[in-house]
């Protein structure tokens, strides 16, 4: 009998066994979402010169003391500033420049008044208000400096870091490599979407949603279809699955399978352990190595593959692509049934959350075997019960770990 371990011990096992992947050079656009390599320092000032916030006049303050409406100060417009050109003139006393929105500001003004507070005469303008020492100038450099860190290594790309990037002039940066997975199913009842299917065997789902979760991690799936339970296939498909950097397989660990999975894995892998995790779904897990490329043993059973690769594998990829928060986020709820379970074992059950007036209600997807994988279709979260747990009343607060975004979205704007 393997010994049974506890989700942690199991969890920090698979962590300890991986780690960021190194740096790769990609496109700004490519980088989002990705972990960065690098700190990022400021080149050049944003904005790199003075420039009008408004479309108006740029002058000096002096000129406009006291103006107003009834006693507007009349100035020379000396120049036409449209936005990207250079200022040619310098403004001197009793002088203007017509200035648009982002064009630098000539040097003399120390001002920008908007249009409206204006009104164009021949040659001239005049200003209807004193204006202030800086007004409706953005001065360069007042987002960026030259030389100060705008990104640090280890955060995530978003559309604002990219701007930022952008703004910089930097079209490549570094970020830690995404992680090819292998997905090795396992088993002579399954076939492939493509091969007839006679009425004793399944389609292979596993191949199907574990290579989703994959691409749900952002990293790269490499599918390696399915073995059959023979020595020579389950050898070929483990052997083809060592050029990833993780491999996934499912089915053949648990207590009453055909031991050839074990068996293979035993003889070909490194270090494997046979683990029951006190959990369920999910109890039988396999761990290893072949080669030097970890091995993680699911379950075969559709909804236990699933809920384990939530647990184990999803933070390891992530751990993988440089990431600091491995977890899922789990939000309390309250529980819309009472719920009986055996102690010794931590429940991940299958469960529908929605937000109700002040926080979240939950309940469950029905049927939970380990097979039914409408349960997972319908769920967007798992309740989790810890192991000393036996019963939880509808109304009590539970722990519900979320599997989608689902929460993150409302049907109206929140304001
Ligand atoms: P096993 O752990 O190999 O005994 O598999 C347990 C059960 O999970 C099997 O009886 C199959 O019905 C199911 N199963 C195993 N592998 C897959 C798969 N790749 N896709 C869908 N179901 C599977
Ligand atoms: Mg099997």
């Amino acid at each position: 009998m393997n010994a049974m371990i506890r989700v942690e011990e199991a969890l920090k096992n698979i962590l300890d066994a991986v780690s960021p992947l190194g740096l790769e050079k990609v496109n700004i656009l490519d980088a989002l979402g990705r972990v960065i390599g690098e700190d990022v320092y400021a080149g050049r000032a944003i904005p790199p010169k003075d420039n009008s916030a408004m479309d108006g006049y740029a002058l000096r303050t002096g000129d406009t003391l006291g103006a107003s409406e009834e006693t507007p100060a009349i100035l020379e417009v000396v120049e036409d500033i449209p936005a990207g050109s250079i200022p040619e003139k310098r403004i001197g006393p009793g002088q203007a420049a017509r200035i648009m929105t982002g064009a630098p500001v000539p040097e003399g003004a120390d001002a920008v008044v908007r249009m409206e507070d204006s009104r164009k005469e021949d040659g001239r303008v005049a200003i209807f208000v004193g204006a202030k020492v800086g007004q409706d100038i953005r001065r360069a450099g007042e987002d960026v400096q030259p030389g100060e860190k705008v990104i640090s290594r280890g955060e995530v790309i978003r559309p604002a870091e990219v701007g930022m990037l952008a703004a910089l002039g930097r079209s490549f940066i570094s970020v830690h490599q995404r992680p090819l997975i292998a997905v090795v199913a396992t088993g002579d009842e399954l076939v492939d979407l493509d091969e007839t299917p006679s009425p004793w065997k399944i389609v292979s789902s596993n191949s199907y949603s574990l290579a989703a979760l994959v691409l749900d991690c952002d990293a790269m799936p490499l599918q390696i279809g399915i073995a059959k339970d023979r020595r020579e296939d389950l050898i070929a498909k483990f052997r083809a699955a060592m050029r990833a950097d993780l491999i996934v397989s499912s089915g053949g660990v648990s207590v009453g399978d055909y031991d050839l999975v074990k068996e293979v894995m035993k003889k070909e892998g490194n270090r494997m352990q046979f683990w029951r995790v006190a959990m369920k779904p999910g109890r039988p897990l396999a761990f290893g190595a072949l080669g030097e490329v970890p091995i993680v043993g699911l379950p075969g059973n559709p909804v236990s593959s699933m809920v384990s690769f939530e647990q184990f594998i999803r933070p390891a990829i992530l751990k993988m692509m440089g990431h600091a928060n491995l977890f899922r986020r789990t939000v309390r709820a309250r529980l819309g049934e009472d719920i009986n379970k055996k102690s010794g074992i931590r429940h991940f059950i299958r469960a529908r959350i929605c937000r109700e007036e002040d926080g979240y209600a939950v309940v469950t997807t029905g049927d939970q075997g380990s097979g039914i994988l409408k349960s997972m279709v319908r769920a967007n979260g798992l309740i989790i019960l810890s192991e000393e747990v036996t019963k939880v009343r509808a109304g009590g607060m539970v722990t519900v770990q979320l599997l989608d975004d689902s929460l993150d979205r409302m049907t109206e704007p929140g304001y």
